[in-house]
């Protein structure tokens, strides 16, 4: 069988869109194969400025902004916490743990011409994407999944099912972005589930949510809000979804959720009573939709290439969402992985050696994204304190922008480990009560 598209791309979600645009651009025949209708909703509504270079060079931005999505210009970390850094020995000066805040207008950042990014109704987002790819000439198959790809013939071939019937479908090349899904990941037996991290996470919209009830200064709507609360290993996320309405999730050990009594309502409610003044502002706000569950998140896998066929997005690897990672890794995976393929493209060799280039950016980039959430899990006063310092604050706030795919290791990484060292191995450390739980390694990601 001669193959129908160059490119098929399974998955039409952040990853997928991305890479479908910049091989419809790069001249490339692509096929997307979207397993749902769009909109759907989505979790994952926080972005960081690491997504503008991309949605300006795909040419998507005038569509974004036109969505009139909330502006991020931050964010900001609140703790019930009341002794200061000093107290503990810190010695960064005069702060609290109450509050810790960054804004992206501190560092430039190369390709990024504006002092913001968007928190998106991921539901309006990926249609946008979705659409953008389609108007580059991407032929799009929605309501579409694909059950398996045949790699024993000449070219690989896709088998979906369209329209209640299984179709096969040759192509020369695909690019697994089915997101937490995994097709092709659980497909091969690639994925490994992460060995220490096993987060639970339970959400939903409120309207009328009070957005400044846990936020002393006051000037900071419109920024993601971490709150911590005084359970190991567990916080909230309060991201603004349009002016009034406002996305909340709670992030948790599943083993605390296994073990709670009651419903999964009942445990999101006792979860947030730990923090009185966040349980009175939800309990005056409405909530707007019914709580979703999102459990077992973490993986990686042993192959994210292979001869005619690579894995970008969620599909490839999936890390705690604290910094909001996500979108960022699945548009700039996808912008890397598709130079590699119009590279091979041109040589007229999809072999795995070709895509070389974007599984090593891939593999140290996701690394240090692992590296500073598992500091960030096993102390995570530590990042608040590094935060406010003056010495570590623009190497945390360049990853926190998501401006992780150079090479070299962010030094504060290697300040945080020595710290973390110190305070694991002297029982009398003034933070050891501060400790978390989850032991991932420091000096390389566990797998
Ligand atoms: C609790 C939680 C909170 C998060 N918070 C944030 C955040 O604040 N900011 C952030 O940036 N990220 C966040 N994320 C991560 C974010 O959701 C993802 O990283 C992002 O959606 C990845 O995009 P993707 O395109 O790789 O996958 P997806 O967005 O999941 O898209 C994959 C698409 O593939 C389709 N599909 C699946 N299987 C098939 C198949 N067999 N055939 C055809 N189609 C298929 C699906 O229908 C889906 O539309 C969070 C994640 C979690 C779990």
């Amino acid at each position: 069988m001669s193959p129908d598209f160059d490119v098929a791309v399974i998955g039409g979600g952040p990853a997928g869109s991305t890479m479908a645009s910049y091989l419809a651009k790069g001249g490339l025949s692509v096929a997307v194969f979207e397993a749902e209708n769009f909109p759907r909703e989505h979790v994952g509504e926080s972005l960081v400025t690491a997504t503008t270079p991309v949605l300006l060079e795909l040419g998507v931005m005038p569509a974004i902004e036109a969505a009139n999505f909330p502006k991020k210009y931050g964010a900001a970390w609140t703790s019930a916490e009341t002794r200061t850094i000093d107290s503990l020995g810190y010695g960064a000066g005069p702060h609290d743990f109450r509050t810790a805040e960054i804004r992206f207008d501190e560092r430039e950042q190369p390709g990024v011409d504006r002092d913001f990014t968007f928190h998106v109704d991921r539901s309006k987002f990926d249609l946008i994407l979705l659409k953008h790819a389609e108007s580059l000439g991407a032929t799009v198959y929605q309501g579409v999944r694909v059950n398996k790809v045949d790699f024993d013939g000449e070219h690989p071939v896709v088998r979906a099912r369209i329209g209640g019937r299984s179709v096969d479908v040759p192509v020369r090349m695909v690019v697994d972005a089915s997101g937490r899904r995994t097709m092709l990941g659980n497909q091969l037996k690639a994925k490994v589930n992460d060995p220490v991290f096993n987060q639970y996470a339970i959400h939903t919209w409120f309207d009328n949510f009070d957005r400044q009830a846990l936020n002393p200064k006051g000037d900071q709507a419109d920024f993601i809000f971490i709150h911590f609360l005084p359970l190991t290993d567990t916080w909230v996320w309060q991201i603004p979804i349009t002016e009034t309405i406002t996305s909340i999730g709670v992030v948790t050990q599943k083993k605390r959720f296994q073990q709670a009594e009651g419903t999964r309502e009942d445990f999101f409610w006792e979860t947030v009573a730990s923090r009185p003044e966040l349980l009175d502002a939800l309990k005056n706000a409405d909530q707007i939709k019914p709580f979703k569950v999102e459990g077992d998140y973490s993986y990686g896998m042993t192959q994210v290439t292979g001869d005619n066929f690579l894995l970008i997005g969620d599909a490839a690897r999936f890390v705690d969402p604290i910094f909001s990672s996500g979108v960022s890794v699945a548009l700039n995976s996808a912008r890397i992985a598709a130079a590699d393929i119009l590279a091979a493209h041109a040589a007229g060799d999809f072999r795995k050696e070709r895509f070389a280039t974007y599984e090593s950016k891939l593999r140290k980039a996701v690394n240090n994204w692992y590296e500073f959430i598992s500091i960030y899990y096993r102390l995570n006063i530590l990042f608040t304190a590094f935060v406010q310092d003056p010495r570590y604050r623009l190497d945390v706030l360049k990853m926190l922008q998501g401006d992780v795919y150079d090479d070299e290791e962010p030094r504060a990484l290697a300040a945080m480990r020595e710290v973390i060292t110190a305070v694991e191995n002297d029982p009398q450390h003034l933070w050891r009560p501060f400790l978390g739980e989850l032991r991932a390694p420091t000096a390389k990601a566990s797998f």
